[in-house]
């Protein structure tokens, strides 16, 4: 399989894919080494992952420029994509014990109860490429502190580093017979779907997530899904300085390129300050450096994948055909790669793919509402569930629309963020299940019930 670095469009290098012979082989080793990764102590478990943890700081410099190479991040958002990741795996390392522990229900009376909490078994970790360290640890840290084995598939355009993880967390002392890793595209992924998994984590497309969620059904194992988003920001016309908004506005368009899940990847702002804010919104965007992700003065980067670029492209000219007025930044990319400037649409509605499809780029449309209502109208239709966002200087009008929100976050004064602490979920076609906080420690186990007499 050949990794092609999206800025240069050169051929970094070509790795061998897997078949179904070798994942059939390295399944019969995760079959070998899961339940003796069950049996080995929690701490001692909890141990290997503080070693990786501080491996993956060690290495960052190594692993930071691999992931820019091949998947086109800027490489200081490479290195807080690994600082974030290192936060999450301490979440998990300070977190489980307790969520993991048995728990004594009944200790009086003839019969006493408790629960405890057994792994799933062998579980595939399918990825994305977009935050491979991010939506990785998601799954295969608490996986494998649970107990269980996992069978890694990272996206085939961040293969690089998914091979990087791998060797990792064999030098802090995780079995090669509890991780193993898949190679390859769909077709290698499709493989994973055959085996009798004991659970399916997915992070990807909502295309390739309910293709998952239907094959599995039968199965009738854990599925959980974290899927796209198209993300709203609202901005409330009481905000305090329009230019601070703006710019956090924009960060959450064109941070990691724009190909972020949480991405806001839409704006409503009421009327009294449209103007205001889209010029705001559009200096700031035309003054960002945009080109060789490698360097560390470069703030934007190209898309990961030449198609992303094409369908990005496709949806601006739908919009423009329906009247959308584009305003682009200042930076021209004449070089090779995958690049696209950072632009806004306005004059924009609902009929427009760039308003209701999940665009994954630099690129956000900007419409005016004359209020909250016509705001939480516009924000609620949508496909998705994962995020919404509310700038305003009263948390009770904030509030009163994040309360009717379908979405699995929400955000006031602050928007594209994840914490450790706090589940991360999506609704609709944004996912099914939950990582991370306490939830995402329990969604890698399950409880057996015992009733003790006597
Ligand atoms: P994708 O669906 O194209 O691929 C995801 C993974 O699935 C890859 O590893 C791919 O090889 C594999 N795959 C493809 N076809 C398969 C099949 N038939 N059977 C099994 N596996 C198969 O998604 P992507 O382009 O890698 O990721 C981008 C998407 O992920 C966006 O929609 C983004 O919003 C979403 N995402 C969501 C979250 C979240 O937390 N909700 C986080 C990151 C990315």
């Amino acid at each position: 399989m050949k990794i092609i670095n999206p800025a240069t469009e050169d051929l970094i290098k070509e790795i061998p894919e897997d078949n179904a012979e070798s994942i059939a082989a390295k399944f019969a080793i995760l079959q070998n080494g899961q339940l003796a990764w069950g049996s080995v102590p929690l701490p001692i478990r909890i141990q290997c992952i503080e070693k990786f943890y501080a491996l993956l700081d060690e290495q960052k410099d190594e692993l930071a420029k691999t992931l820019t190479s091949e998947m086109g991040k800027p490489l200081q958002q490479s290195y807080n994509e690994i600082n974030g990741a290192r936060n999450r795996i301490k979440f998990f390392i300070d977190n489980s014990s307790k969520w993991l522990a048995e728990e004594w229900i009944t200790t009086e009376g003839p019969t006493k109860e408790k629960i405890s909490y057994e792994p799933l078994g062998i579980i595939a970790n399918i990825s994305a490429w977009n935050y491979p360290y991010l939506v990785g640890v998601n799954v295969f840290i608490p996986a494998l502190i649970g107990g269980n084995a996992v069978f890694y598939k990272p996206s085939e355009y961040a293969s690089l580093t998914g091979l990087a993880i791998q060797k990792l967390l064999y030098q802090s002392g995780i079995p090669e017979n509890a991780f193993q890793i898949a190679i390859g595209k769909g077709e290698v992924g499709e493989l994973l779907l055959q085996l009798p998994l004991d659970g399916y984590f997915f992070t990807g497309s909502y295309r390739t997530g309910k293709y998952i969620a239907e094959k599995v059904a039968p199965k009738l194992v854990p599925c959980q899904l974290e899927l796209g988003g198209k993300d709203p920001l609202y901005v409330m016309d009481d905000v305090a300085d329009i230019d601070n908004v703006a710019a956090a506005a924009l960060e959450g368009v064109v941070y990691n390129n724009g190909q972020s899940c949480c991405a806001v990847e839409r704006i409503y702002v009421q009327e009294k300050i449209y103007d205001q804010f889209v010029k705001s919104y559009t200096t700031q965007a035309g003054k960002m450096k945009i080109g060789d992700p490698l360097d560390p003065s470069t703030e934007i980067g190209p898309l990961s994948r030449k198609e992303q670029r094409e369908f990005l492209l496709a949806q601006i000219k739908d919009a423009k055909d329906k009247g959308a007025i584009i305003i682009p930044g200042g930076n021209e990319i004449n070089t090779k790669g995958y690049f696209i400037q950072p632009m806004a649409l306005v004059n924009v509605n609902h009929d427009m793919k760039i308003m209701t499809e999940e665009s994954f780029g630099p690129v956000t449309g900007i419409q005016k509402v004359k209020d909250d209502n016509e705001a939480l109208q516009l924000m609620q239709d949508t496909e998705y569930g994962l995020t919404a966002a509310i700038y305003s200087n009263s948390f009770e009008r904030a509030e009163a629309l994040m309360k009717q929100i379908n979405t699995g976050t929400v955000y006031w004064n602050c928007c594209d963020r994840v914490s450790a602490s706090l589940p991360w979920s999506g609704r609709k076609h944004s996912g099914l299940g939950a990582t991370l906080s306490y939830q995402g420690i329990r969604a890698f186990v399950q409880p057996k019930a015992y009733h003790i007499r006597g």
